[in-house]
């Protein structure tokens, strides 16, 4: 890893070099009931729309990577046979500018998955290949957990990192082609007093995580408490609204259509995210539901987030981002539902999100 820095009106340059791409940033979308700012990942044309001091966006990057609803194929049918079309669908590449870290270990997770598994996804690959990633330092919100998650800074999975350090910018330079960008830009080596900033402002985030999630041994007490009436609680309270698994940068689980069309001269593949927690997610052909009661379904995404994942690859499959907390109309918090499978007992009565 280099290490330089980049004193803040250069960054305005580094966006002009790179724009020739895609760039996807953090902009501000409205506000909230309560008056907070709502951010989002969206196309940015302009260096001032970027506002990367955001807290978190309301929903991830992966509509980028992995759209809720891609056509995979489409056939066409004439008289001497049919063909087969495939796309890809990338048309150019994407520069992500100002990713959290919780975000780009999600890719990570994802990548596991979809690209180093024994049957990589071409759709995500192509997409995942063409992608340049700025990260950038955030600063702990009430529902962000990624420190108990270990996902609260990330060592890989970036070109370039960005930390604010007041009137500059320290960077951590992974890739050549990060290297090769900052070229063009002016830079310098760090100095003491950079370093001895950086480990102020580590030690200030590390103390401003409110929320933590136990998470010792959490696989083998998910296993022992499989049939606890726990589930039941927050079972009954999930509406089945499959928000939690929209809005989650690492949930991947989809299903796939096929249509012809009305004419018989077409037809198409598409595949569409879906929610586990969706009450026909485990339907199959006659109509059987191997999940017909909410609190199995919820029950099954934790599982799969904090067990299954772990078995197959020693870490969890939830980054700790606090979106599905955030999120559920229910408020049913990843925190509090582990705590009460922890303890046993059911919350008796609820004063906040967050478990505070
Ligand atoms: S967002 Fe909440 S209510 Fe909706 S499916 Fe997820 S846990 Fe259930
Ligand atoms: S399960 Fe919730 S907290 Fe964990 S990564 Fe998904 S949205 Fe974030």
């Amino acid at each position: 890893m280099i290490f330089r820095i980049l004193n803040k009106p250069e960054l305005r340059e580094l966006f002009d070099v790179l724009a020739a791409n895609r760039i996807i940033g953090p902009v501000q979308k409205g506000t909230s009931h309560d008056g907070k700012p709502l951010y989002v990942f969206e196309p940015v044309f302009d260096f001032n729309e970027l506002k990367l001091d955001y807290t978190s966006t309301t929903r991830p990057a992966k509509r980028y990577f992995l759209p809720s609803h891609e056509t995979l194929c489409t056939f066409s049918i004439h008289e001497n046979g049919w063909e087969k079309s495939v796309d890809f669908n990338i048309h150019e590449p994407h520069v992500f500018f100002g990713m959290h870290a919780c975000d780009i270990n999600a890719l990570d997770k994802l990548d596991k998955v979809l690209l180093e598994s024994n049957f990589p996804t071409p759709y995500y690959a192509a997409k995942r290949k063409n992608m340049f990633i700025i990260g950038i330092e955030c600063t702990p919100q009430p529902f962000c957990f990624c420190r108990s998650m270990g996902t609260d800074s990330a060592f890989h999975g970036f070109d370039m990192f960005l930390t604010d350090l007041g009137d500059r910018y320290f960077v951590e330079v992974q890739s050549v082609a990060a290297f090769n960008f900052l070229k063009n830009i002016k830079t310098r080596e760090p100095e003491e007093k950079d370093h001895a900033r950086y480990m102020e402002l580590v030690a200030e985030k590390n103390r401003m995580f409110t929320t933590i999630v136990d998470t010792t041994d959490l696989a083998k007490i998910l296993d022992m408490e499989f049939q606890s009436d726990v589930w039941k609680y927050w079972g009954d309270k999930c509406l089945s609204c499959g928000t939690c698994a929209s809005v989650c940068p690492t949930c991947y689980c989809y299903g796939v259509e096929e249509s012809v069309d009305i004419d018989l001269k077409g037809a198409k593949k598409k595949k569409h995210l879906y929610s586990c927690n969706l009450i026909d997610f485990a339907e199959v052909a006659g109509g059987h539901n191997f999940r017909p009661e909410s609190h199995t379904r919820l029950k099954y995404r934790y599982y799969h987030k904090h067990r299954g994942f772990m078995e197959e690859f020693e870490e969890s499959l939830c980054v700790g981002c606090g979106r599905c907390s955030e999120a559920c109309l229910a408020k049913i918090t990843v925190p509090e539902v582990i705590a009460s499978v922890r303890s046993g007992v059911k919350p008796k009565r609820r004063s906040s999100r967050h478990g505070k």
